[in-house]
């Protein structure tokens, strides 16, 4: 039987809930496709500034570089909110992702058709539900370019560089044409080509590796046609593939048109398979320890380890599918319930996708 080491990142707030309902969820269906997993939880975040004076232990970073994945609930609240900015909760994250050498970010965005009710979209737009994943690249472009205030023309200035080397445009888009032939092969890149240089080299790369992919569909699309498609359509999308800023932008405005924060997973991932999986929406400290947090971005970032970290397909699909059938039995936590619909809490909804494993 095959075993898979995995950390778990629980960090604060409804992080530890929602961590356990997929690790519950996991053994689950490990028991059912035959798949073993080895559970070691690391501290991060506030947990692990009230442990031990700091967000990212070194042996939590040492426990990530030995598991074959991590997953990770969410970090932060108010109680930390006044530390220095080296001592914060929120820190651990970008530590942790450098540390693992992520330098992609997958976040998918579906609207189950059970949950249109939700999308702030028209309802004849988004008829058929939508299923769009975006592959960002997470380490390079304007965030990480130089930086800097001057003089200029008309006095004090502040400006940032944007620059994407050949290395890291072909290894983000090799994750892309991969990630399109896992899904439905049709994969648009999105850029701003018309203007800007490090677009061209962009553009122009995506079409090289595009040969070595001949059975996906790739197509060009500007970043503010894109913006406005989103909204317009977005059932035309598969899998998107853009630079740092633009899927930053892009990939919040796909979560928001799904309409429910608490479905989203999301994974980052580098050169090993070994990658970081967590749900795409924070600790909600509101709701922290109440039992109520929506457990299913964290459960579905643990179906998306499966499927990319561990090529366990099957399994994948079974919670992928679990997580469909209780949604359209009108199964809903105090996120997703309406008018008469009884909230489940997170242990129940956990139970109720177990079941139907
Ligand atoms: P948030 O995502 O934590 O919460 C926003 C709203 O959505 C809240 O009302 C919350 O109750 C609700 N919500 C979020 N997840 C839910 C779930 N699974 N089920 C039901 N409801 C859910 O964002 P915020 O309030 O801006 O941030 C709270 C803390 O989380 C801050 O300290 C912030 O820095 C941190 N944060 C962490 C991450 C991360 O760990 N990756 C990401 C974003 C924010």
């Amino acid at each position: 039987m095959k075993n898979y080491k995995i950390g778990l990142l629980r960090g604060d707030g409804i992080g530890p809930e929602i961590v356990d309902s997929a690790v519950r969820v996991l053994e689950a269906v490990g028991k059912k496709y035959n798949i073993g997993f080895t559970f070691t939880p690391y501290l991060i975040g506030g947990a692990a500034i009230d442990a031990c004076g700091e967000p990212l232990p070194k042996e939590t970073v040492e426990g990530c570089l030995a598991s074959d994945s991590v997953l990770l609930g969410a970090v932060g609240g108010p109680k930390w909110d006044n530390l220095a900015g080296n001592v914060r909760p929120e820190k651990a994250l970008l530590g942790i992702r450098a540390a693992m050498g992520l330098f992609t970010n997958l976040r998918p965005a579906k609207l189950y058709p059970a949950l249109k009710d939700e999308c702030p979209l028209r309802s004849d737009i988004v008829a058929n539900g939508f299923d769009i994943m975006i592959v960002r690249e997470l380490t390079g472009g304007i965030y990480f370019g130089e930086r800097g205030y001057r003089e200029g023309k008309y006095g004090e200035e502040a400006y940032d560089t944007e620059a994407y080397s050949r290395m890291e445009i072909e290894r983000i888009a090799r994750v892309a044409f991969e990630t399109a032939r896992k899904r439905n092969k049709k994969l648009t890149s999105i850029d701003k080509a018309n203007v800007l240089e490090t677009s061209r080299l962009w553009r122009k790369i995506v079409h090289e590796i595009a040969a070595e992919y001949p059975d996906v569909t790739v197509s060009d699309m500007l970043v503010d046609n894109a913006a406005m498609q989103l909204v317009r359509n977005p059932s035309q999308f598969d899998v998107i593939v853009t630079s740092n800023m633009f899927g930053d932008i892009l990939s919040d405005e796909a979560s928001q048109i799904t309409g429910s924060i608490g479905m989203l997973p999301s994974a980052s991932l580098g050169e090993s398979t070994r990658g970081l999986y967590e749900p795409i929406h924070g600790s909600a400290p509101d709701i922290a320890g109440l039992n109520k947090a929506n457990p299913i971005a964290t459960i579905l970032s643990a179906a998306m380890m499966l499927l990319y970290a561990f090529d366990e397909k099957e399994a994948s699909e079974a919670i992928v599918a679990a997580v469909d059938k209780v949604l359209n039995e009108g199964l809903r936590t105090a996120d997703l319930a309406r008018g008469e619909t009884k909230a489940l809490s997170t242990s129940e909804m956990t139970d109720e996708i177990v079941k139907r494993l």
